[in-house]
């Protein structure tokens, strides 16, 4: 009886301690903090993570903060207290979780920042899309159709390091124009939590100050893309303006098929939960990742795998059928 209350006790203080001193390799223990689960993106990412992570003999326990920072990192203490080998977060504000990474780190737990990277904080691992690439192709589709002309650069959250990759790429292709005199910025803002209602109404702020005269707005996301959409539409403007966005969400899609989209870039999300999953458990047992990038968070260098994005248009939609992204059903359904 003794000896039982015992062992009972040092296994208490064992979980407690958590992390890799306990570290199953066979089947790891993984927390996966997402920013907001509500977004179309983030469910596919949650559940191509979790089928592989699971076909590896991992478990997964699944947070959506539901863009709160405070949540957040409720959340990411309460996954280090339940003892999780790896914490993959989709950080909501990626400046405020250096006091969360040290706790993980103190509990030797890698952490692992997934699409979005984590500033200032000791981080083991970085995985996401080329975002400088993704800006590169939104601008340069738009320049491809209004070489020249007013533009206006639609921003994502002001929260998100993405957003501001994402800017660097866009003026990477403009910034040249813009110093030939080709094309003009008649405005930028960013968006906060990337929302569509927030890009609505910048949107409509940006028309009525140029009298209408936008003649391609660079949105960040489809999300944003949309917001900006219904601004246009509701001055006749849809379809004559072009505008760009990211993700390959349906409804986006369909606007590019149907011509008040100009864009959306395409991230096969598979590709990323599942190489996520499969680094993840890598760095549990520690084999080491194939890293092709590295990326300073302001702590230090981050060991960085990047992914290709593909620039979608209504020429090559189809791509999203081929990889099974959407059936062809869903893609002509209106
Ligand atoms: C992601 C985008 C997404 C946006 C809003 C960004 O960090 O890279 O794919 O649209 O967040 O959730």
């Amino acid at each position: 009886m003794k000896k039982i209350v015992v062992s009972a006790v040092i296994g208490a203080t064992m979980a407690l301690s958590g992390g890799a001193a306990m570290a199953d390799a066979k089947n790891p223990k993984i927390g996966f903090s997402i920013d907001d689960l509500r977004l179309e993106r983030w469910a596919r990412d949650r559940d191509y993570f979790t089928a592989e992570a699971e076909k590896l003999g991992a478990k997964v326990y699944v947070q959506s903060a539901d863009a709160s920072e405070q949540r957040q990192i409720a959340q990411i203490e309460n996954l280090i207290s339940r003892g999780v080998d790896v914490l993959v977060i989709v950080p909501y504000n990626a400046t405020v979780l250096n006091n969360a990474v040290r706790e993980a780190k103190k509990a030797k737990i890698k952490v692992v920042s997934y699409d979005r990277l984590i500033l200032n904080a000791d981080i083991d691992a970085y995985i996401s899309f080329d975002n400088a690439k993704v800006g590169e192709l939104q601008a340069s589709t738009l320049v491809a159709i209004k070489p020249k002309g007013n533009y206006y650069l639609l921003g994502g959250a002001p929260t998100d390091n993405n957003a501001k990759i994402l800017r660097e790429g866009q003026l990477k292709v403009l910034q040249p124009l813009i110093d030939k005199g080709d094309i003009k910025v008649v405005g930028k803002q960013w968006t906060k939590d990337w929302s569509a209602s927030e890009a609505l109404a910048i949107v409509e702020n940006a028309l009525t100050a140029n009298g209408n005269k936008i003649d391609a707005v660079v949105a960040s996301n489809d999300a944003t893309a949309g917001g900006a959409i219904q601004a246009l539409a509701a001055q006749k403007l849809a379809g004559k303006v072009p505008v760009s966005g990211q993700d390959a969400d349906l409804a986006a899609v369909k606007r590019v098929i149907a011509g008040t989209q100009a864009m959306t870039v395409y991230k096969p999300l598979k590709v990323i939960a599942t190489e996520a999953a499969r680094l993840s458990v890598k760095l549990v047992r520690n084999e080491a990742p194939a890293f092709n990038s590295s990326y300073n968070n302001g702590f230090k260098n981050v060991s960085t795998m990047l992914l290709a994005p593909v620039a979608l248009t209504k020429a090559n939609v189809n791509v999203l059928a081929d990889d099974g992204f959407y059936t062809k059903a869903q893609l002509t359904a209106n």
